[in-house]
C-alpha cells in the first residue's frame, strides 16, 4: 500500500545522497518540509547563514519541482508542527536526516518518541558524516580527543558508502487545507538582509544549492588541489575547495566528496599529488573530529573543554572587540582577514587562526566574543567546527594548540602572505607599500609611506596593540591558571 510520507529538511539540502530523501521518496507521496526553527533553546542562525539559507531553499524548491514535488516552507517551532501536519494529512512515515547538537536531539528524539507513540514510522539517517560521531573511538571503545588517532581509527574504517542518486521522480502529497493555510513563502521567512541589504558581496562571491557544489568540487578537484598542501595556507591563493558553506548546509555531503575525488584521480581528472588528496581528506577529518567532539561535549560552544579556563582572566573591552570586529586593529593581517569575512562571509582558515588568536592572546577577549562574530558573519558558520576550532585557538579545547603558542600576525602575514597580495586585497589603503613594509606599516619609515599615501594614524590605524606587550600579558595570564 502507498504510504504518505514526510521528509523533514534540515542541513541536508540537496536531493543526491540523501538517504533520508529516498527512504521517503520510495515510500509513496511525499511531503517535502523544511522548518525555519524558532523554537526555544535553539541557537538562532546568524545573519549571513540566513542568507545561504535563503539562497539554498530557492534551489533546492526548484530542484524538487523539476522531479515533481514540492518544498513546503514553515516557521515555528518543529515540536508543534510536525506532530500537527502528521495528524492532518494522515502521514505514515516521517524521515530526517540526524543532527548532532545537543538541542536538535533532544527535539529530534522527543518528536521520535511523539510520533512512534500515534502510531507513525520515524526513521533517521546519516547524510551529513563518513562516521556517526560515536562510530569511531579508541581501541578501548572510548571516544578520542586527539585528532591524529581519531583520523586514523575513522581511516581503518575503510571506504565510505558509495553515495545513492537523487530520488528519479517524487510523488508531491497534497496537503489538507488547514496545513496549506501554515505554509509561507520564502520571501516572508526574511531571511535576506532588505535594509540595509548588505549581501551584495556574498551575492558576488557564492552559488548556494546542490548545482553550485558539485560545480565548486568539480572545478576545485579538475583545477586547484595540485599542490594542495602547501597551497591551503596561502590566502592570497585560490587553492583551497571553499566547499565549506556547501557542507555546512548539506548541499553536498562527505562521502559524495571522498568519492568524488577518488573517481577523479582514478580516471585521471584530478589535478595533484595522492599526498594533496591526502590532506585534503584529512581537512574534511577536522569537521568529523568536531563532530565527534560536540557530540561527546555538547557544551563545547559555550563552555570551555578544560575548565580550568574558567578562572582565566579575560579583559572586557568593547571597543577592542569593535575595532577586531570591523578591521581596524592596525595589524594588517588581522585587519584584511576581518574584511574579507565581511564582503564575503568567508575568511582562510590560516587567517581565522590568526584573527582568532589576535582576539584571543593579544587582546584578551574571551573566545565565545569571537565565535559569536564568526556566527553571525560565516556562510560556513557550524556549530561543530566553529566551536571546535574557536576553543582550539584559545587552548581551552580538546587537542588544543598549546596556551605559549601566540601567532605572532607579522610573522604570520610575511610567511603566508609573502607578497602581501592578501592584504593588498582586503586593505587597500596599504596597497602602495613595499612587501617588507606591508605586514608592519608603523615600521615602515617615512619616504615610503608617504609614497605609497599611508599616514598612520589618519589613512590607516596606528596598532591597537604593542605586539610584544600583548604577547607578555598573554603569557603572564595563561600562568595564572597553568597549574589550577
Ligand atoms: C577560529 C576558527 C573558526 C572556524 N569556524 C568554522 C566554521 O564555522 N565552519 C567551518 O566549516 N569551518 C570553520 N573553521 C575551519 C576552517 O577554517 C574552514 O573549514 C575552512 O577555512 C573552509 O574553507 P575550505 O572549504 O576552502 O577548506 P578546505 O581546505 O578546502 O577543506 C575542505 C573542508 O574540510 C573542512 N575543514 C577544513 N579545515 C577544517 C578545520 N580546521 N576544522 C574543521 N573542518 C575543516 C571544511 O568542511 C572544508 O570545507 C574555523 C577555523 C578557525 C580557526
Amino acid at each position: 500500500m502507498t504510504k504518505r510520507a514526510l521528509h523533514w529538511f534540515r542541513n541536508d539540502l540537496r536531493l543526491a545522497d540523501n538517504p533520508a530523501l529516498s527512504a521517503a521518496a520510495e515510500a509513496g507521496q511525499l511531503l517535502c518540509l523544511y522548518i525555519l526553527d524558532n523554537g526555544p533553546d535553539r541557537r538562532a542562525l546568524g545573519g549571513a547563514s540566513r542568507w545561504w539559507l535563503s539562497r539554498s531553499l530557492d534551489a533546492l524548491g526548484e530542484a524538487l519541482a523539476r522531479k515533481g514535488g514540492r518544498l513546503v516552507l514553515m516557521q515555528g517551532d518543529p515540536a508543534e508542527i510536525i506532530p500537527r501536519i502528521a495528524a492532518a494529512a494522515d502521514i505514515d512515515l516521517v524521515t530526517w536526516n540526524r543532527r548532532y547538537e545537543a538541542p536538535a536531539i533532544a527535539l529530534d528524539t522527543r518528536l521520535k518518541d511523539q510520533l512512534t507513540a500515534r502510531g507513525i514510522s520515524v526513521r533517521s539517517f546519516n547524510s551529513h558524516l563518513l562516521n556517526e560521531p560515536w562510530q569511531v573511538t579508541t581501541t578501548t571503545g572510548q571516544p578520542t580527543k586527539v585528532f591524529t588517532p581519531y583520523w586514523r581509527a575513522a581511516r581503518q574504517k575503510g571506504e565510505p558508502a558509495a553515495p545513492i542518486p537523487a530520488p528519479s521522480r517524487i510523488d508531491a502529497l497534497a496537503l489538507p487545507e488547514s496545513i496549506e493555510a501554515l505554509a509561507v513563502s520564502l520571501a516572508n521567512l526574511g531571511l535576506e538582509p532588505r535594509k540595509p541589504d548588505w549581501a551584495g558581496g556574498l551575492r558576488a562571491e557564492w552559488i548556494p544549492g546542490e548545482q553550485g557544489a558539485a560545480e565548486r568540487l568539480d572545478d576545485f578537484l579538475t583545477r586547484s588541489l595540485d599542490g594542495y598542501t602547501e597551497g591551503r595556507d596561502r590566502p592570497g591563493r585560490e587553492s583551497t575547495s571553499r566547499l565549506s558553506p556547501h557542507l555546512r548546509f548539506g548541499e553536498i555531503g562527505p562521502r559524495q566528496i571522498w568519492h568524488a575525488l577518488r573517481h577523479a584521480r582514478e580516471t585521471g581528472k584530478a589535478v595533484g599529488s595522492e599526498g594533496d588528496a591526502e590532506k585534503f581528506l584529512a581537512e574534511i577529518g577536522w569537521r568529523e573530529f568536531s563532530y565527534h567532539l560536540l557530540f561527546h561535549n555538547p557544551e563545547l560552544p559555550t563552555r570551555n573543554y578544560d575548565r580550568r579556563f574558567d578562572a582565566f582572566p579575560w579583559r572586557a573591552d568593547e571597543e577592542a572587540l569593535r575595532r577586531w570586529q570591523s578591521g581596524q586593529t592596525g595589524i594588517p593581517l588581522v585587519d584584511a582577514g576581518m574584511r574579507e569575512l565581511w564582503a564575503t562571509g568567508y575568511m582562510h582558515n590560516r587567517v581565522r587562526m590568526v584573527v582568532a588568536s589576535f582576539l584571543i592572546k593579544h587582546l584578551l577577549q574571551d573566545w565565545r566574543a569571537g565565535e559569536a562574530w564568526f556566527w553571525d558573519t560565516l556562510v560556513d558558520a557550524d556549530p561543530a567546527s566553529n566551536a571546535a576550532s574557536w576553543q582550539w585557538v584559545a587552548g581551552s579545547g580538546a587537542d588544543a594548540s598549546p596556551y605559549f603558542r601566540i601567532f605572532n600576525p607579522v610573522t604570520q602575514g610575511e610567511t603566508h602572505d609573502p607578497k602581501g597580495d592578501y592584504v593588498r586585497r582586503w586593505v587597500p589603503e596599504l596597497s602602495g607599500l613595499s612587501n617588507s613594509d606591508i605586514h608592519q606599516p608603523w615600521k615602515a619609515s617615512q619616504a615610503p609611506l608617504r609614497e605609497a599615501g599611508v599616514r598612520i594614524g589618519e589613512t590607516y590605524p596606528a596598532p591597537i596593540i604593542d605586539l610584544a606587550f600583548g604577547r607578555q600579558r598573554a603569557l603572564d595570564a595563561f600562568a595564572t591558571i597553568r597549574n589550577r
